[in-house]
Formats: C-alpha cells, sequence, structure tokens
C-alpha cells in the first residue's frame, strides 16, 4: 500500500511539496483539490509532471464507494474500499438543516459486543487518519451540489464499524485535520465520538482541546448486565465511565451522550428505566434510545414500538433528557457491520490482506 496524503495537514501539504521542489501555492492547490474530494491524477490545476511524482509515492484514490444503498427515506449507505481491498461501511443522513454521515475508524473491531456485527471477523485493521476523512471527502463530493460552498455534509457522527479510541492516534489526528480551517471545515460541535468507554483514552481525549460531543454506550444499568453484552465492561465499570463523564464536561463544557440499546428481556423493563434515572438524573447528559437491530449470526431481539416508547417514557417522567432514535434507512442493510458482513458473505469476497 502507498502512502496517503489524505492524512496530512495543510502545513504538512506544504512542507511535502515544498521537499519535492514545487512553489509553495501549489500546496494549496493540491490541498483544496483534496479536500474537494478529488484524486490526484483529477487536480486540473496541477501538471502532469507534478501529479506523475505525487502518485509514485501516494494512493491517487485511498476511498473508493464499491456500492451505494438507497432507502426509501432517502439515507443512503455506502460500501468503501480501502486500497487494501478491505471494506468498511458509512451512512448519511439528510436533514434539513444538512446532513449527517456516519463514518468508520476501523475494519472490523475488537470490542467483541454481544450485540454488533462489526466485530464478528474481529480486528482487521486500524483506519489511517486519511482514510476516515476520505470517506467524508469522497460523500461529499457526491452530494457538493447540493449545499451552499460545497460542503454538503455538516455533521459527522464516528458510529460506524470500529472503536475510535481503540483507534485513538488516527482518530485523534483526523478529527484534528477535519476540523481544520481551510480543510472541509467541520464544526467540532457537529461532530460526536461514540466509545463502547474506554476509560484512560476518554481522559486524553478530554485532554485534547477538541469540543466534540461524547457519546458513550452503555446499554445496561448496572456492570454485571452490562458485562453480559459488553467485554469491555470487565475492564472499566459504570462508575469509572461516569466520572470520565464528569471530567469531559468540566474540560469541554460540552453535555455528554448515552447510548442505549433497547434489548428485549435484557435493559429495558420499568426496573431497568428506574436504575437509569437514578444511575444518571442530574447529570449533564442525554441518552438516545436505539432499537437493537437485529444480528442474524446473534440471538438477541429487539423490542416493540410500544415498549421501546414505554421505556422513554419512564425515563422522561423520571426527569431525563432521553429521545428514542428514529429508525432510518433499515430497508437497506441494518446497523454496523452488516453491509459489509453481508457483502463478504454473498459474494465469497475474500479481503486482500
Ligand atoms: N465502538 C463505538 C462506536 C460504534 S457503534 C461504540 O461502541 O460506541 C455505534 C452504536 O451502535 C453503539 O452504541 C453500538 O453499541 C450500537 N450498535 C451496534 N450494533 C447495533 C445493533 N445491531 N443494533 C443497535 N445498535 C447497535
Amino acid at each position: 500500500m502507498k502512502k496517503i496524503l489524505q492524512d496530512l495537514s495543510f502545513a504538512e501539504t506544504e512542507e511535502k511539496v515544498l521537499s519535492l521542489g514545487e512553489k509553495k501555492f501549489r500546496a494549496k492547490q493540491l490541498f483544496e483539490g483534496l479536500m474537494q474530494g478529488r484524486r490526484i491524477s483529477d487536480i486540473t490545476s496541477l501538471s502532469g509532471a507534478f501529479k506523475a511524482r505525487l502518485s509514485e509515492e501516494y494512493e491517487d484514490e485511498p476511498v473508493r464507494i464499491k456500492e451505494t444503498f438507497y432507502s426509501s427515506d432517502g439515507t443512503e449507505k455506502y460500501l468503501f474500499s480501502l486500497s487494501d481491498g478491505n471494506l468498511v461501511e458509512g451512512v448519511l443522513m439528510k436533514y434539513k438543516y444538512g446532513y449527517t454521515q456516519c463514518i468508520s475508524t476501523q475494519v472490523g473491531c475488537r470490542m467483541g459486543c454481544k450485540f454488533c456485527a462489526s466485530t464478528l471477523g474481529g480486528l482487521v485493521r486500524n483506519l489511517s487518519a486519511g482514510e476516515i476523512l476520505s470517506q467524508i471527502l469522497v460523500v461529499n463530493a457526491l452530494h457538493r451540489g447540493e449545499a451552499k460552498g460545497g460542503r454538503a455534509v455538516t455533521n459527522v457522527v464516528l458510529m460506524g464499524s470500529g472503536e475510535p479510541l481503540d483507534n485513538y492516534a488516527e482518530t485523534v489526528k483526523f478529527l484534528k485535520n477535519v476540523t481544520a480551517e481551510g480543510g472541509i471545515c467541520i464544526s467540532a460541535r457537529n461532530i460526536s465520538l461514540s466509545t463502547c468507554g474506554l476509560v484512560p483514552k476518554m481522559y486524553a481525549l478530554a485532554n485534547e482541546g477538541i469540543p466534540i460531543n461524547l457519546t458513550v454506550s452503555l446499554h445496561a444499568t448496572n456492570d454485571a448486565d452490562r458485562q453480559r453484552v459488553m467485554p469491555v465492561a470487565k475492564a472499566y465499570s459504570i462508575a469509572e465511565i461516569l466520572k470520565a463523564c464528569a471530567y469531559y464536561f468540566e474540560k469541554t463544557g460540552r453535555r455528554y451522550y448515552f447510548e442505549y440499546t433497547l434489548i428485549e428481556g435484557e435493559n429495558c423493563d420499568e426496573a431497568h428505566a428506574r436504575a437509569l434515572v437514578s444511575l444518571l438524573k442530574g447529570r449533564p447528559c442525554h441518552v438516545n434510545l436505539i432499537r437493537l437491530n437485529e444480528v442474524k449470526e446473534r440471538s438477541l431481539k429487539a423490542t416493540g414500538d410500544k415498549e421501546a416508547y414505554r421505556f422513554l417514557g419512564f425515563l422522561e417522567k423520571g426527569g431525563l433528557s432521553a429521545t428514542l432514535r428514529r429508525q432510518i434507512g433499515s430497508d437497506v442493510g441494518g446497523a454496523c457491520g452488516q453491509l459489509r458482513a453481508g457483502y463478504i458473505e454473498k459474494n465469497s469476497y475474500k479481503e486482500s490482506l
């Protein structure tokens, strides 16, 4: 695999361009072209010789949309292929205020959550900062015409495959580059990072000074229950997670979020709702309830709509700020990891590693 230009910040791009004997303003042309989602070979303002020189060292197209699935509600799901043939997936949700893109940070995942399809084959590899960013650049390029100023993707959630804090250095580098002036410049306030609760990395993130929204996948109200569905809960307790969240709030001034996937017979009766209220009441947080997207390799079942709204009602009555996530794009391939797993199975696709 060649190197990836989209890994570089503007300052690093400039350094590289100068080291290749080109004039400084070429760095701006190159960087702008890349941020518009162009391949090196498609940046018309650069000379053929310079592009050929760059292409010897760098991937022309580090992330490519291999397939797009269109949902009847406007949601688009993508299967991206990386230059080594690995696959990750992403989603674009269209709202009135802009488009929210869900992106992946790893090929596969090693966290082992019992309800999640991304982790079924374990971790294959981390994505680089530029591969994470390029998922946005190619999708934004596709929809550029739909937005003023050419930036259609306004919001980003790190909720695709992988555990972002398990790929900490590249994820933070990505966050710095995606929010930087002169780049695609997505506001940190419009970016949400979801973690299964890697506590030491949550503290580290709080200290980075990038005020993104921190979301923790909770899915249970006590450690014993949580350990049944999330192996990572054996390493970090809910009490430790709550302390790290409080620290995040103290450092960034941002309220934090919890995801709570409703699993039939596991975590969504009235007693669980009460336990969740007493755990979180008075904290500067919001709870997002998610309906389980059933994964065929797992036996866990989703709750019905009525039960989901009932659970939400208990939380609201208890004084929590909470919402039940609208189910979007469910007609085109389900939750995290299901597109990739389905594709690999259907096509006996061998990832070339
Ligand atoms: N690794 C990160 C982000 C990836 S998943 C994390 O654990 O937070 C984003 C969210 O989707 C997490 O809350 C995850 O628990 C949830 N999720 C995964 N599989 C799901 C499924 N089949 N149905 C519903 N939610 C799921």
